[in-house]
């Protein structure tokens, strides 16, 4: 069975569950089984936990990163449901489902989802960037085989000569170089630097055995327009 827009259900869904952003994205160069389609899904960060992680994590931010995550959980699962309820294939992309391979890397990626959604770039911080909140978002996806209306992908970093992330890294993790979308992430980013510094910083700050920084999250140019707002 089909509704007449399955997309804008979907949709509806997605936001009823927190979504802020949300966007379709063609998979088929990606995927090799029937679920050639992505659903990315964003909620921001609260502007006020934001304000709070200028040097490094806080409590707040610490609390919020894991709750939006179980928020996302939520969305994607009733996000999968309801496109199963109404005839197709679908799977969440919750955080337990996604494996990582030794050197933190996932089969399918969020951010890739996220980018040929439409939502955003990856930025020179290797973070997704979005025009509305920056990279103060947390990300899941969803695949299916339901045929939605797929955006024009982000193939192209939007950050210009921003040296932003680059100046803040306490672990020297950005090199500098634009991203676009036929870049491996090693060639613009550092990522074993980037949690090196990342751990350190999380230990010092909150005592914790954790991998949380933020410190790029907070000084981009698209986030401090979100927060300024
Ligand atoms: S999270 Fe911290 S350590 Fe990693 S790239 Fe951003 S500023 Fe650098
Ligand atoms: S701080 Fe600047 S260079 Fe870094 S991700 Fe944001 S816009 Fe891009």
């Amino acid at each position: 069975m089909k509704v007449p827009d399955i997309g804008q259900g979907l949709k509806n869904v997605l936001f009823q569950h927190g979504a802020s952003l949300v966007g379709f994205g063609d998979l088929s160069n990606l995927v090799s089984d029937g679920q050639t389609y992505g659903v990315s899904v964003a909620i921001a960060v609260p502007a006020a936990v934001i304000r709070s992680i200028e040097y490094g994590p806080t409590p707040e931010y610490y609390h919020e990163y894991y709750r939006i995550n179980d928020l996302l959980d939520d969305a994607v699962t009733a996000g999968a449901e309801y496109l199963r309820q109404n005839g197709c294939e679908a799977k969440a992309m919750t955080c337990g489902s996604v494996v990582e391979s030794d050197d933190h890397r996932t089969a399918l990626p969020y951010k890739t989802v996220a980018t040929r959604a439409g939502i955003g770039w990856i930025g020179k911080c290797a973070l997704l960037v979005t025009k509305e909140y920056g990279s103060a978002v947390r990300l899941s996806a969803l695949v299916t085989n339901a045929p939605l209306a797929c955006a024009k992908p982000i193939d192209e970093s939007f950050c210009g000569s921003c040296t932003a992330c680059a100046a803040a890294c306490p672990g020297k993790a950005v090199s500098g170089k634009l991203w676009n979308k036929d870049m491996d992430r090693e060639e613009f980013f550092h990522a074993a630097d980037c949690r090196k510094a990342a751990r350190m910083l999380a230990k010092e700050k909150l005592n914790k055995e954790i991998t949380l920084c933020g410190k790029c999250v907070f000084v981009c140019p698209y986030t401090q327009k979100y927060i300024a707002e």
